[in-house]
C-alpha cells in the first residue's frame, strides 16, 4: 500500500468534511488511518492455497469449527461488518488445524467485502484445496452500515454455502445440530 498517498487522501477527507487537519487531535490521524487500512486489508496479500497447504492425512467424520470471529469492511460504505464464521467439512483424505481455518477467514475478511462473497470464497477455498466430500460455511454478522445509517436495523445477516454431502438433508441437519449445541 502507498502509505504516503493514503495519508494525503485522509488529510483531504478531513478537510472535505470541514475539519482542520492540522489541529492537535487530528495531526497524527492520517498516519494512524494509513496504518489501520494496511492492517484491515492485509487479506489481499494472503494466499488461501498456501494457508491450506500443510494439511495432514487423516480420515475422520465431520470436522466443525464453530464461531471463528472476524471483522471485515463492506465494500459499499467502507464500514465494518463483523460476526462469526462456522465451518464444517467432511475430509476425503486431509484435514487442517484450527489455526489454518482462522487464517483462511482472515484472508477473506481483511479486504473490502460483501458477506455473501466472503462466505462463498471460504467454501470454494476449502473445496479446491482439501477436496473434501462436502463443505458448509455459515456466516452470521452485523453490518454497521445498516446500524449507524440508512435503515438503522440491528438485524443479524446470515449467509450460507453448502457443497457436496452437505446438500443432503441429514448431513446438513447434523451440522446445524452441532452449531446449536452448547459445548
Ligand atoms: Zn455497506
Amino acid at each position: 500500500m502507498d502509505k504516503s498517498r493514503m495519508q494525503q487522501v485522509t488529510r483531504d477527507l478531513l478537510e472535505t468534511i470541514g475539519e482542520n487537519a492540522k489541529r492537535e487531535g487530528l495531526r497524527d490521524t492520517p498516519r494512524r488511518v494509513a496504518d489501520m487500512y494496511e492492517e484491515l486489508t492485509e487479506g489481499y496479500s494472503m494466499d488461501p492455497k498456501e494457508i491450506l497447504a500443510r494439511e495432514w492425512n487423516e480420515v475422520t467424520g465431520m470436522v466443525v469449527a464453530k464461531e471463528i470471529g472476524f471483522f471485515s469492511l463492506c465494500e459499499h460504505h467502507l464500514l465494518p461488518f463483523h460476526g462469526k464464521v462456522n465451518i464444517g467439512y467432511i475430509p476425503s483424505k486431509s484435514v487442517v488445524g484450527l489455526s489454518k481455518l482462522v487464517r483462511l477467514v482472515d484472508c477473506f475478511s481483511k479486504r473490502l467485502q460483501l458477506q455473501e462473497r466472503m462466505t462463498k470464497q471460504i467454501a470454494d477455498a476449502l473445496n479446491e484445496n482439501l477436496h473434501p466430500y462436502g463443505v458448509a460455511v455459515v456466516v452470521q454478522a452485523r453490518h454497521l452500515c445498516m446500524e449507524m445509517r440508512g435503515v438503522k436495523s440491528g438485524a443479524d445477516i446470515i449467509t450460507s454455502e453448502l457443497r457436496g454431502q452437505f446438500e443432503k438433508f441429514e448431513t446438513r441437519n447434523e451440522f446445524f445440530e452441532m452449531l446449536r449445541k452448547e459445548v
